[in-house]
């Protein structure tokens, strides 16, 4: 047996844990750039606690809060400017997948003097601003992760990119930076970390050591299921979905996410569907068709959910989200004939899936 794990974040995890562990940071720069959306940093109380450490650590802060939910490399390039302008030396992102996917092309681009486009060619070769990232949403992960994904108006497509260079040097994960969270995101966010899990226990590239964490991460959300259901989220909810959501990242940094995740991306691009509701919304279909290849490991994901069939898959998930209407089928044959141009998600798919197949897993979830 060979395998390679590669994860050289810093994970500091526990509710307060940027006060107890706060101090690696004044070691990795002076003036850092902060990524942020709108509101994350300062409802979750993340960027008050940065700011009660730059203090005692001597370092200056620059906000950046201008990341959408669905960014695109113009606010890569607006996030870009602002660094160059104030000339920081570190990056940190603050938030949702959305601010630390842009922070870590931030840190990328900048010493390249690179423009936002270039982001997806190999030949940025200075190595990135030193990036640390704070999550406060627990869903993707991004936190533990070298991948970014950016919405590319032109293409209509979402489109990621992946560097060994862009994992966050260390990532503070305070679970009562979700505490403020509405119910809905709490519940889409969720689907988000438990597809990352099944995906990356079932993509190609897993290894022993990667569904170790896959079916952790699995267990902690069917221990939190009734909860999601009932719509009560205590502090012990929060903390095993924010645990989840970081191995759920550590997972998908060795396995990438396959073809679940890239039949959703049209879904938010397209439909304004919230990442992980899209994979959600996906899920039990996905099972379906990867089932025969992998019997064995589909049994073993139902028996870490607690289900005994798929069909209650798919009546979680209906409990879970909101109904779906029906899509023409002209729209399902789009998505499906976008989905088929990623080679890369469909080879490290267990399942070899045909135009047909794919058009099919669209069918059973949103025709
Ligand atoms: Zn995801």
């Amino acid at each position: 047996m060979t395998f390679r794990f590669y994860l050289p974040t810093q994970v500091f995890f526990g509710e307060g844990v940027l006060n107890e562990y706060g101090d690696f940071l004044g070691r990795l720069g002076r003036r850092a750039l902060v990524v942020t959306g709108r509101q994350s940093a300062v409802t979750s109380g993340a960027l008050a606690d940065f700011e009660v450490l730059a203090k005692r650590l001597g370092l200056s802060l620059v906000v950046f809060n201008e990341v959408p939910v669905n960014p695109t490399l113009e606010t890569v390039a607006k996030a870009v400017d602002l660094a160059r302008q104030e000339r920081v030396d570190l990056v940190i992102g603050i938030g949702g997948g959305s601010p630390l996917d842009t922070a870590k092309a931030v840190a990328l681009l900048v010493p390249n003097r690179a423009v936002a486009a270039r982001l997806y060619e190999a030949d940025l070769p200075e190595p990135p601003l030193p990036l640390v990232a704070v999550p406060t949403t627990a869903g993707t992960g991004s936190e533990v992760t070298q991948h970014a994904v950016f919405t590319l108006p032109a293409k209509e497509i979402k489109k990621g990119f992946s560097d060994d260079r862009c994992f966050p040097l260390a990532a503070w994960v305070d679970p009562r930076y979700t505490y403020s969270l509405p119910l809905a995101v709490t519940i889409d966010t969720a689907l988000d970390t438990l597809t990352h899990a099944i995906e990356g226990y079932l993509s190609r590239r897993s290894t022993p050591l990667s569904d170790t964490l896959a079916v952790e991460a699995v267990r902690l959300f069917a221990g939190q299921k009734e909860a999601l259901l009932a719509g009560s989220i205590l502090p012990a909810t929060r903390r095993d979905l924010m645990y989840a959501s970081t191995l759920g990242g550590m997972v998908i940094a060795q396995t990438r996410t396959t073809i679940l995740h890239t039949l959703g991306y049209p879904l938010t691009y397209s439909h304004d569907i919230p990442h992980g509701r899209a994979n959600g919304y996906l899920l039990a279909a996905y099972l379906e068709f990867i089932q025969p290849a992998e019997p064995v490991k589909v049994n073993n994901l139902l028996e870490a959910l607690g289900m005994a069939s798929l069909e209650d898959v798919q009546g979680l998930i209906r409990q879970l989200l909101p109904p779906l209407g029906k899509f023409p089928e002209r729209e399902l044959e789009r998505m499906a004939d976008l989905a088929a141009t990623n080679t890369s998600s469909l080879a490290w798919t267990a399942r070899q899936a045909t135009p047909e197949d794919l058009l099919n897993m669209l069918r059973r979830s949103l025709g």
